[in-house]
Formats: C-alpha cells, structure tokens, sequence
C-alpha cells in the first residue's frame, strides 16, 4: 500500500460567534499538534456561505478565527494558516468530487438534516454539497490526519468513501501516472479527550453551537470575565452534587459537560476533576470553574483584540499562507488533471 507523509489539516468556519465547543474540541487541539507535525489551518470561509452571510460581516469573521488561531497559539510561519478562498484548487477538486460521491451518500449526513431543518427544499445546494467540498479541503492536501469535533465524525467518514471510490475508479490510470495504487489517503480523524462535544449550556442534549439562538448557551472567545461568570452561573444542572465516578455522572449530562469542560481547560481528564469535586454542590463548583475559564481563555481574548486592531497585518498573514498553500494544493490538482484525463 502507498506511504503518505503525515500532515495536518483543519478548518473553522467564520460564521462568528466563535466559542468555547470551537476553542476545546478544535483549536486547542490544532496548536497541540503543530509540535510534531506539519500542519494546514484554514478559516474555510467557501463554507461559510452555505447560509447566507453579510458580506461585510463575513471579512469580519474571517478576521476573528484567524485572530483567535494565532491568538490561541497557532504558528502561521511555521505551518500554513489561510483562508479557503485564495486557494481555487478546493472548489475545483471538490466538483470533481461532486462527481465521485454519490446521491445517497450525501443524503445519510445528519447535519444537513440539522441544519436544513423542516423545509430541506429551500436549503442551497451548496449546503447539501458541503461534505464534498471538505473532501477537496482535505485531500487537496492529501492530509492523513485531521483534529475536529466530534460532530464532524460522519463528514471524515465520507471523506474516506470519497478517497477510496477515487482510488478504484481511476487505479489503472493512477498505477500508470506513477502514483502506486492509491492517490489519497484514508484520512483519520482525531478526535480524543475530554471535551470533543461540548453541548450547549442551557440544553444537555444540544451541541454548543454558533447558530443557538440563546448568547447564554455558550462561551464564546470575546466573552469578558463578567460573561463567562455568567454564563456558567446560569448553565442549567441538576439539583445533585457531584459524583464521586465517572458512571453516575454519565446520566446526567448537564453535569457530565460541565465537568468535561472543567477538565479540557486543566488539561487532565474528567476522573482527575471528580477527585477533587466529588460531593461539591453546582453553588460552589461553578464559581471554580468560571475562575478557571476566565484564567484560560482572558490571554486568548485579549490577544484577539490586539490582533485585530490591525487588519491589515491579518490580511497579510492570510496571502502569505495562502500562497503556501496554493504550491501543495497546485501539485495535487496537476496529477489529479492527469489521473482523470484533462488535457492541461
Ligand atoms: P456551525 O453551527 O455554523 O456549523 P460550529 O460551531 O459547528 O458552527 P464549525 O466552524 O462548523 O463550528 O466547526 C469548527 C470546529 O469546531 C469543528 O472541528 C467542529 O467539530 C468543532 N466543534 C463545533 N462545535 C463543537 C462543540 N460543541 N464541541 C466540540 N467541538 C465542536
Ligand atoms: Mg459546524
């Protein structure tokens, strides 16, 4: 089987209000893995527009994610961070994609479900289309692991089908333009640790999210300390204390997410956080938690603001990834040109 070089790649999409679900289940972990590999962060603003956006707003927000990637950590001199847009070859893979992937397939994914909602008629195309284009993101990079949520597990998963019916339908020509016998990779996702879905604060059954109607469902990154405290003071739980292990807490999501976030923010796991809490009521647990929240994520937002007082300097940090990019992602649609049989 063919050898591919590990690399990264990740998005966010700039839909503002970019929150703590984002900054745990995604970001936190794109700045753990810069240490050891190579890494391709992208603000995937194509998405973006699945839904409508403000055109003004939508720079905005491109702004923002960029802002807190670096903020949080990121190193966009050594690794790539871009905006999606600036690098063409994502749109142009992912029509070829659009004819690999099947109808059927793309009708099994659950967010658009979610996200179209009762009247699935009115939805853009580009909504229903939006996994084909994350295989494009992915593979245009031919990337072999990519950090995310675990919301996005069915969308890797796709990914993968999308990687490998290339892989068959095109193996002769592939095997004949040099490649072995597979061109993509079978991308793993990562999605690990204590916080990989952290669900809305006023509904244990919902993922946080950006679209929530409620501002008191989430944190999100430009939240001042007052917020946070808040926030969390307000997050519906049950009447119960803390348990002392990690079963009883299963049932009681509310509780089990605040303890996820507790624990994702320390950097240790949701037992370590049960043996200092077991038995501690919400009244006092909360206020330990919103110190802590407030700790962790105050540098972060202070360093977002700083960063984007200045725009121009953002813009700039952006067309220098993207021209990184753009090299990879040119190679890639090269040999695909060919594979598929352009004439270029
Ligand atoms: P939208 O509702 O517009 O889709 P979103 O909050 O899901 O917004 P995305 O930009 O789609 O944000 O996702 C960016 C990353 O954040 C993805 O890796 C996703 O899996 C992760 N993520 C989103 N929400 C959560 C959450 N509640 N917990 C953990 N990870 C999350
Ligand atoms: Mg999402």
């Amino acid at each position: 089987m063919t050898e591919f070089p590990e690399r990264v790649f990740s998005g966010v999409q700039p839909t503002g209000n970019l929150h703590l679900g984002n900054y745990l289940g995604a970001i936190k972990k794109f700045v753990a893995l810069q240490e050891n590999h190579n890494c391709i962060y992208c603000v995937v603003d194509l998405h973006a527009i699945t839904t409508w956006q403000d055109p003004n707003v939508l720079a905005k927000n491109t702004h923002e994610v960029t802002a807190a990637y670096i903020a949080s950590g990121i190193d966009p001199e050594k690794h790539i961070v871009f905006n999606q847009s600036q690098v063409s070859e994502h749109a142009e893979l992912a029509w070829i994609f659009n004819c690999v992937a099947r109808m059927g397939w793309l009708s099994r994914m659950t967010q658009f479900k979610d996200k179209a909602g009762k009247d699935g008629e009115k939805a853009s195309v580009g909504l229903f289309a939006y996994q084909n284009l994350m295989a494009a993101d992915i593979l245009v990079y031919r990337a072999t692991h990519v950090p995310v949520g675990d919301d996005q597990k069915q969308h890797l998963e796709l990914t993968r089908d999308i990687a490998q019916k290339f892989n068959n339908d095109f193996r002769p020509s592939i095997v004949e333009n040099g490649h072995g016998d597979m061109f993509f990779p079978l991308t793993e996702p990562i999605i690990e640790g204590p916080a990989t879905r952290v669900m809305s604060l006023r509904d244990g059954s919902k993922k946080m999210s950006k679209s929530d109607p409620s501002d008191l469902s989430r944190i999100v990154l430009t939240d001042d300390a007052d917020a946070i405290a808040k926030k969390i003071r307000k997050a519906k739980t049950d009447p119960m204390p803390l348990p002392d292990n990690l079963e009883d807490l299963k049932s009681r999501p509310e509780a089990d997410n605040l303890v996820g976030i507790y624990a994702a923010l320390n950097e240790t796991d949701k037992e370590a956080v049960l043996a200092d809490y077991a038995g501690f009521e919400f009244s006092k647990f909360k206020p330990a938690l919103a110190e802590l929240a407030v700790e962790k994520l105050a540098p972060i937002s202070n360093e977002m603001q700083r960063l984007q007082a200045d725009p121009g300097h953002i813009d700039q940090i952006l067309s220098k990834g993207a021209d990184k990019a753009r090299v990879i992602a040119h190679e890639t649609l090269t040999a695909v040109k060919d594979i598929v049989g352009f004439i270029r």
